[in-house]
């Protein structure tokens, strides 16, 4: 992998110097992670930095339009960067992502938008709990129009007052992108038991999609969810019948492990109107947001998307005399529920999970 970085770092040291071209020194090699998926149509790229990559990844990837965001390095004057370098502040570099979009569905001036709204633009070369330069706030703009549209947000926020500390944001022309290895990419998705995680990324991805709700994939009834399903990145945990014996109820264990079926209005949140997200039971990974929760009428706590479709798998299943799809949890292969078609819009599918299979957490 080593010799890959030091060609690439040879191409940027040749376009390095800023061309006005809304292309990025670097775009025509493919990353690991666009490797794997193709995009449809022209993508835009654009460049953010605003504290822990894994948030301000996951944060994008909520966006409508925006089809991939990467974690990297940016803005480094260091030929090379790896997260050892970047974290020991020996390098000049910023975690950042690079953001993929549609330039048909989204505009770059909504990516300003929600770069400054996902973040605390005012807290020098610090974000939330993380220190240090790596962590700082920037935008790196690749031509002239890029950087108008920055100024002029950034103006408009000094205007109406938004923040009420001066702003440090750096906003500075695109020099070098290196993408992160590739086990910090979808770190959020793939890491919800994470301390971090838990407690600083989700945060920042609820408070901003609770602020921004009109940008939201979900919000154009696009759940991002083909993509997530080609990634399938979800690491599996295996167990043994004992092993799960020991971490789960007996209810638990007879609805994930046995393909049991609780009685319905007897589960614990059929009738659960809190907002929150429901995981695993077993292993915690987060399944539906109470979003998109909806009253079914039918006893089971119903729900017409995922959170994600990746963690999410569907088998047929031919027992009980009927042909249904069986919903089971990717990471953990536990026994969920069923899905139907005659759910609500967006999707009109109906998953339909056992109480038992969930463990809720109450939004904060
Ligand atoms: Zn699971």
């Amino acid at each position: 992998m080593r010799y890959l970085w030091v060609l690439l770092a040879a191409g940027i040291a040749l376009t390095s110097c800023f061309s006005g071209n809304s292309q990025d020194a670097n775009s025509s090699s493919p990353t690991s992670k666009e490797k794997t998926k193709k995009f449809s149509g022209d993508l835009s790229t654009a460049y953010f930095a605003s504290g822990c990559f894994w948030c301000v990844e996951a944060v994008y990837e909520s966006v409508y339009g925006v089809e991939e965001a990467i974690s990297g390095y940016a803005s480094g004057t260091e030929a090379n960067a790896d997260y050892k370098l970047v974290s020991s502040g020996s390098t000049k570099h910023a975690e950042a992502v690079k953001v993929l979009y549609d330039p048909g569905k989204v505009d770059y001036k909504t990516l300003v938008k929600v770069f400054f709204g996902s973040h605390d633009p005012t807290t020098l070369n610090q974000q939330g709990p993380d220190k240090g330069p790596q962590y700082r706030s920037a935008l790196y703009y690749q031509n002239d129009e890029e950087k108008a549209i920055a100024e002029a947000y950034v103006a408009e926020l000094k205007k109406n007052k938004t923040f009420k500390n001066p702003i440090v944001t750096e906003i500075e022309p695109f020099t070098t992108f290196f993408d992160a290895e590739d086990y910090h990419q979808d770190y959020e998705a793939n890491n919800p038991s994470n301390p971090y995680v838990q407690s600083v990324s989700i945060p920042r991805l609820r408070r901003f999609q609770k602020a921004f709700p009109e940008l939201l994939k979900t919000a154009h009834g696009d759940s991002g969810a083909d993509k997530d399903k080609k990634e399938g990145e979800i690491e599996k945990i295996v167990k043994t019948n004992k092993e799960w014996q020991k971490l789960l109820t007996a209810k638990q264990y007879y609805v994930l492990r046995e393909q049991g079926t609780e009685r319905s209005f007897t589960g614990e949140y059929w009738d659960n109107k809190e907002e929150g997200m429901y995981k695993c039971a077993a292993c915690q990974l987060p399944l539906f947001d109470s979003k998109t929760k909806f009253k079914s009428g039918t006893g089971w706590p119903s729900f017409y998307e995922p959170i994600k479709t990746a963690h999410i798998a569907d088998h047929t299943d031919a027992s009980h005399g009927m042909v249904r799809d069986e919903v089971v949890c990717a990471r953990c292969d536990g026994h969920l529920g069923h899905v139907f078609d005659d759910g609500p819009k967006p999707t009109g599918l109906r998953y339909c999970i056992n109480s038992a299979a969930l463990k809720f957490e109450k939004e904060q």
